[in-house]
């Protein structure tokens, strides 16, 4: 983005107040989240930011964070909650400039959506919308077998972590779907399909919020 563009954008956010676009793309591992995430981010111009993304960012480069985070990735478990929320805001705060985030594998849990919340509030914003992607379990494993060919991740070559990852999932991801649903921001998407016939399902919910 060229420097002009940013200040007009900086100017009309503070004058007209034009509300951020902030979508929650949720589902379980492996549901396509980062795949329609890119696809999203040239449509819409968000910001994209992915806590899973960040932590094998963190985890190659050996920081603290990384060397922490570690050992719950390697088990499919969640990071703890301070740790990832902090790492979630440091991001958010980088990016003043943002018009809107896709927030992908965050949050995770009920507490970090009550952070996400409050930290959103704070800056005189809130979630847009949550679209929950969905894909039955035998088609994720498959899926997430068949990326780990390629994508290096330890976590995507065995069976036994992915299913790991889906119990986590279904017991402590999921109550977030029905956490947004109180306010009415919580949408099922049919995850199966081609890329774009998924794209095209996300976006026709997204212009909806937005209109
Ligand atoms: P992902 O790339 O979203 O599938 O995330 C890979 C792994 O990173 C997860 O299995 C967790 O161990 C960790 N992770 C990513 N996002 C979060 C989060 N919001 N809270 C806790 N752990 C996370």
């Amino acid at each position: 983005m060229n420097i002009i563009s940013w200040f007009i954008r900086q100017f009309i956010r503070k004058n007209y107040k034009i509300p951020m676009l902030n979508i929650i793309l949720f589902g379980p591992p492996g549901s396509g989240k980062g795949t329609q995430a890119a696809l999203l981010i040239e449509k819409y111009g968000v910001l994209h930011i992915s806590t899973g993304d960040l932590f094998r960012y963190e985890m190659s480069n050996n920081t603290e964070l990384g060397i922490k985070a570690k050992e719950y990735m390697a088990a499919g478990q969640l990071v703890p909650d301070e740790v990832t929320i902090g790492m979630l805001k440091n991001k958010v705060n980088a990016h003043p400039e943002a018009k809107g985030i896709i927030f992908d594998g965050f949050p995770r849990n009920i507490v970090q959506a009550e952070a996400l919340d409050e930290f959103l509030k704070s800056k005189g914003s809130e979630v847009s919308v949550l679209l929950s992607l969905d894909v039955p379990d035998d088609e994720i494993v498959a899926r997430i077998l068949n990326r780990g060919k390629t994508s290096g991740r330890p976590d995507d070559n065995d069976e036994a972590i992915i299913r790991k990852r889906i119990e986590v999932y279904k017991s402590e991801t999921s109550p977030v779907f029905d956490y947004y649903k109180k306010s009415d921001k919580s949408r099922l998407i049919p995850g199966v399909g081609s890329i774009e016939e998924i794209f095209e399902r996300l976006s026709n919910e997204i212009d909806k919020v937005q209109s």
